[in-house]
């Protein structure tokens, strides 16, 4: 998708962490429980299998304390995201993970009342940043895109926005992209709807998280499809092509395909995120509908 005219952009709800300094400094880390709660939101995209991994146990910030200051990455990426303009967010990943917040801060108020941009606001993780403290735990630079419901923050790592196409096997940068920032602000509407606790409802292929996962997947059709919308879209018109594009993606990032590319054996017990076929319905059923109402994900088959 195409950001039309030029201009700035509200770079306030967006800064750069990860980069040494980190947003968890002097946090508390709740117990294990908050862990669970983003372990299945973690992982988006990725395919990655985190219940053999390490970074679902919070980890207490130790020594980073809290005067360890902000890195120079932080600092050049904070940079960078206060010098961005609607022009250079299509061509510029940074630029477009800004100008896609901006553009769903526009489109959720008018699909959702009461709606409040993440208190926690977007984190950028500059490359070479290891790794990132939340409430919900500490997460690695390998994590993948993920949102932490109770600091209420995305998280999206430069290294993995930029290099999504060769990962992911998705056709279109700039969409995928924006689609991955729109599905995270998702699971933040299903948090404000306290909708995201459901994830924790049975596992497998129609258990609580796969279900969550799709809701974000529509949601994020609703948005794509409110966005070129209206005087002041930020969004060229959507082409066939892109459109088009947009199903290439949400196809190559199925739990099943994703096992697959891996050559593994298809296992939906294993599911966290659902099936290319189920990525393709729920993302189509919200651009197509437009109406979040459609987005009901946990009644009924899916
Ligand atoms: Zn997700």
């Amino acid at each position: 998708m195409t950001f039309r005219d030029n201009g700035p952009l509200d770079t306030s709800g967006v800064s750069a962490g990860g980069g040494g300094g980190g947003i968890g400094r002097g946090v508390m880390i709740g117990g294990g429980g908050l862990g669970t709660v983003v372990l299945v939101v973690l992982g988006l995209f990725f395919g990655v299998d985190l219940t053999g991994g390490g970074s679902e146990q919070p980890v207490a910030p130790g020594g980073q304390g809290g005067n360890a200051g902000i890195s120079q990455a932080d600092q050049e990426m904070d940079k960078k995201i206060k010098s961005c303009t609607i022009q250079l967010a299509n061509t510029d990943t940074t630029c477009r993970i800004v100008a896609t917040t901006n553009s769903l801060n526009k489109v959720w108020p008018q699909l959702l009342r009461g709606y409040q941009p993440p208190r926690g606001g977007t984190k950028i993780m500059p490359v070479g940043a290891t790794s990132i403290n939340t409430r919900c735990g500490v997460a690695g630079a390998d994590t993948g895109p993920f949102y932490c419901p109770a600091d209420q923050v995305a998280v999206f790592q430069i290294d993995f926005m930029d290099r999504v196409i060769e990962r992911m096997g998705g056709t279109n940068a700039p969409f995928s992209q924006e689609y991955i920032v729109a599905h995270e602000w998702g699971h933040h509407v299903q948090n404000l709807l306290g909708d995201i606790t459901k994830s924790q409802q049975g596992s497998g292929a129609q258990g609580g998280s796969v279900r969550v996962e799709l809701q974000a997947d529509c949601y994020a059709g609703v948005w794509a499809s409110k966005a070129d919308k209206g005087q002041d879209a930020m969004l060229e018109p959507l082409t066939q092509q892109q459109i088009s594009d947009a199903i290439t993606t949400a196809q190559a990032i199925g739990d099943d395909t994703i096992q697959k590319n891996a050559g593994r054996n298809v296992n939906p017990e294993s599911f966290s995120h659902g099936t290319s076929a189920q990525r393709v319905k729920w993302f189509s059923t919200g651009y197509k509908t437009g109406d979040i109402r459609r987005c009901d994900t946990f009644s009924g088959s899916i």
